[in-house]
C-alpha cells in the first residue's frame, strides 16, 4: 500500500497550507482594504463573507484531496484482494471470477476454452532441502516462467500451494496440449534459485457445451492426479475421455 495516501504528515501539510493561504487573503484583504468601504456592518458583512468563503474553498479542496486518496486506496485494496502476495500473480479468487467470466463467454460465442492445473513434482523436497523462502522463490520463478509463455489474453494463477492455473480463451484441447508441453520443455530447460531443475505436472482440461467452472477443474484435477500416477512430468488431457464428443463448437 503506498505509504502517502492517509499519511498523517500529508494531512497537516494540506492543513497548513490551506491555513497560510487563508491568512495571506486576510492579510491581502486588510493591506489594499478591500472591506473598509462603506460603513461598519457593511465591514462586519463584508468580513463574515470572506470568511465563509474562504472556509467553504478550503473544506472543498479539503475533501477533494482525501476523496481522491480513498479512490486510490480502493483501486489498489481491489487490486491486492485478487493477487497472489509470493508470485504477485491473481490468486485463486481472481481466477474463480476469470473462469466464470470465460464460461460465460464460451457459452455466447459457442467457442471453446481450456484449463491448464499445473502443479511442481516434489516441491516439498524443495522446502525441506532448501527452506521456505528458496521454496518461495521457486514459486516465484515457475509463476514468471508462465507468465512469459502465456497470451495476452490468458490468465496465469497461483491456485494453491504448488498449483498454478492457466486459463486459455478461444483455445481447443489440441492447443492446450501442445502449450503445456512446451511449459513442461521450457521448465526442463529452465534454471531455478537454489534447485536447478525441476519438473511439473500438467492436467489439461476443455470446456464442453455442459460444463460449470467446477466440472471443468474438477477434471483438469483429475488429469492431474493421472499425471502425476503415471510418473510426473507430464501432461495429461481429454484424449480418450467421454467429454470429448461434447465440446464446444459453434454449430452445436
Ligand atoms: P507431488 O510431486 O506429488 O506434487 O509432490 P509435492 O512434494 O510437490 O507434494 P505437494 O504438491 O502435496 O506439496 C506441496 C508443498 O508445497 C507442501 C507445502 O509445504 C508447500 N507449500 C505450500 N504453499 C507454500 C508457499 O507459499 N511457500 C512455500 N515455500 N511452500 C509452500
Ligand atoms: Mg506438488
Amino acid at each position: 500500500m503506498k505509504s502517502r495516501l492517509f499519511s498523517l504528515r500529508q494531512i497537516l501539510l494540506d492543513l497548513a497550507t490551506l491555513l497560510l493561504a487563508n491568512l495571506l487573503i486576510f492579510w491581502l484583504a486588510e493591506r489594499y482594504q478591500w472591506l473598509n468601504s462603506g460603513d461598519g456592518n457593511a465591514q462586519t458583512m463584508a468580513l463574515a463573507l470572506l470568511l465563509c468563503v474562504n472556509l467553504a474553498v478550503s473544506l472543498a479542496l479539503f475533501a477533494y484531496r482525501r476523496a481522491r486518496e480513498s479512490h486510490a486506496m480502493l483501486q489498489e485494496l481491489n487490486t491486492l484482494a485478487g493477487q497472489d502476495a509470493v508470485t504477485g500473480l491473481a490468486n485463486r479468487r481472481q481466477a474463480n471470477t476469470i473462469l466464470e467470466r470465460e464460461t460465460e463467454r464460451s457459452y455466447r460465442t459457442r467457442r471453446p476454452f481450456s484449463v491448464l492445473l499445473l502443479d511442481i513434482d516434489h516441491f516439498k523436497d524443495v522446502n525441506d532441502n532448501y527452506g521456505h523462502l528458496a521454496g518461495d522463490q521457486v514459486l516465484a520463478a515457475f509463476g514468471e516462467l508462465l507468465q512469459k509463455r502465456a497470451r495476452q489474453l490468458d490468465t496465469v494463477a497461483r491456485w494453491g500451494g504448488d498449483e498454478f492455473l492457466l486459463i486459455c480463451p478461444e483455445t481447443e484441447q489440441s492447443g492446450a496440449m501442445a502449450l503445456a508441453d512446451d511449459i513442461r520443455q521450457r521448465l526442463a530447460q529452465t534454471e531455478l534459485p537454489a534447485v536447478n531443475r525441476l519438473t511439473a505436472s500438467i492436467g489439461v482440461a476443455t470446456q464442453t457445451v455442459d460444463d460449470m467452472p467446477e466440472t471443468l477443474l474438477h477434471r483438469a484435477d483429475m488429469y492431474l492426479y493421472a499425471a502425476k500416477n503415471a510418473g510426473r512430468n507430464r501432461a495429461v488431457g481429454e484424449a480418450g475421455s467421454a467429454n470429448r464428443e461434447r465440446r464446444l463448437a459453434p454449430d452445436d
